[in-house]
């Protein structure tokens, strides 16, 4: 290939794709290189096939302690702008709970649509079925990107948008950190996030299927409490999922890295201690011959009530009137605080980010460009930032792919 692009990027999900067309529309002469045979394979995925493409309310203080790194990226392309982006293009959106944007349609595909459209019109390039291998560097600037098939790309500037490792099938292999640590880049240790946690008990197994809305959950390491957050929990095969659980599995992770993680529900969160043991106490003089595991059902599913009788060490049939106060108490301390322990997160390809990444500290926030490498720009997923579900990552990925693309082409002037 011997024609010289202003820009190259690598990597054609949102964050590429994204940068691509700022990078154009700013007057760059763009390639998008892409390894699957289409773009945004994972983005089709997003929201259940809805894609939740942004939050309304996201700001960069949603994306934990180091989230400040997205002021510059915000302020130019905040969820706003990501709205009126698709609106201009012919996609109204909707806004559901929590701030949770949708397509009017409810088909990721048709988001897909508008940016393939949209790199037309901004005449990118894109290169499907390429693999980019390698990376030559003269004098601290990357001259070319080879592909796997022996081709070499010429840019002047270069994005990576290779995204995270998980849901690999998508094409998210972790290819970009490896070339990031190549270049001389660090990287923070890439670990499965927004993921289901397993969990040892057994019992917690055989709730398979049962799920707990507004209940409240709390970590605890060392007994002493690190998080408490209110959702919902489903039970399955192998421990805990639901959005509660999905967005504290990353904070779990790293607890899990420094010892044992305990997670207790307190499945009666509106009622303190005093007020749900009297609760039952009325209860049981009310209903004195009704068998135990039909008295709990105000306050636990079926299933979950025969197995806090066993945790109890009670048996199911016991009749209300034969409860001694000891047994009520334990009933009680089980449904304020059902302990379980955590013993990992599920793998790569069930997370839906990565957590890790490119660090931080090497990046200019102002213009998404490496500090180490003169011609380089990140966006997306593989920097070392992640947020909670509802929208919030992709509009990671078009806030910051917005900007590497445009700074990209503005450096070119
Ligand atoms: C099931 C699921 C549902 C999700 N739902 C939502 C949601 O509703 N809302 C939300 O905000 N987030 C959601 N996410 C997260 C969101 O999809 C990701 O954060 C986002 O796709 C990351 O975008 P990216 O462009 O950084 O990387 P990716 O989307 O991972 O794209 C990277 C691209 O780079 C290509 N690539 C990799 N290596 C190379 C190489 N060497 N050469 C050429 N190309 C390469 C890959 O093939 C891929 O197409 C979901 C994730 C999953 C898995």
């Amino acid at each position: 290939m011997n024609k010289i692009y202003n820009i190259a990027i690598i990597g054609g999900g949102p964050a590429g794709i994204m940068s691509a067309i700022s990078a154009s529309q700013n007057g760059a002469s763009v390639i998008l290189i892409e390894k699957n045979h289409k773009i945004g394979t994972k983005l089709l995925l997003t929201g259940g096939g809805r894609c939740n493409l942004t939050n309304i309310k996201a700001c960069p203080k949603d994306y934990g302690k180091e989230g400040d790194f997205l002021i510059k990226s915000f302020s130019e392309f905040g969820a706003l702008k990501t709205i009126e982006f698709f609106k201009k293009k012919g996609l109204k959106t909707k806004v559901e709970e929590n701030g949770r944007v949708f397509p009017i349609t409810d088909k990721a595909q048709d988001v897909v649509n508008v940016l393939m459209n949209c790199l037309k019109e901004n005449k990118v390039e894109v290169l499907y079925n390429s693999r980019v291998a390698e990376f030559n560097i003269k004098n601290k600037k990357i001259a070319s990107i080879i592909l796997e098939n022996g081709d070499r790309i010429t840019a002047q500037n270069f994005i990576i948008c290779t995204g995270g490792k998980s849901y690999d099938v998508t094409g998210s292999t972790g290819d970009g950190y490896a070339f990031a640590e190549k270049l001389g880049h660090k990287i923070k240790n890439p670990k499965p996030a927004l993921v289901p946690i397993k969990i040892k008990e057994d019992w917690v197994k055989k709730l398979q299927g049962i799920s707990l809305k507004n209940i409240q959950l709390s970590i605890f390491q060392n007994k002493k409490r690190k998080l408490k957050q209110a959702g919902e929990v489903i039970f399955t095969h192998f421990g805990i999922s639901g959005p509660l659980i999905i967005n504290i599995s990353k904070d779990v992770g790293n607890l899990l890295e420094k010892g044992d993680v305990k997670i207790a529900l307190d499945l009666n969160p509106d009622l303190t201690i005093e007020i749900l043991d009297k609760k039952l106490q009325d209860y049981f003089l009310k209903n004195p011959n009704k068998i135990i595991k039909n008295c709990l059902l105000d306050f636990a599913p079926e299933k979950l009530s025969l197995e806090i009788c066993n945790l109890a060490s009670i048996s199911q049939e016991k009749i209300a009137n034969n409860i001694t106060r000891q047994e009520r108490q334990n009933l009680v301390k089980l449904l304020k605080d059902l302990e379980m322990t955590a013993v990992g997160l599920l793998d790569f390809n069930l997370a839906m980010v990565t957590s890790g990444g490119i660090l931080l500290k090497e990046i200019d926030a102002k213009i998404m460009a490496s500090k180490l490498i003169d011609n380089l720009y990140f966006a997306g997923e593989i920097i070392d930032l992640c947020g909670a579900t509802g929208g919030f990552n992709l509009e990671l990925c078009w806030s910051t792919g917005y900007l590497a693309g445009k700074s990209s082409a503005e450096k070119l002037i």
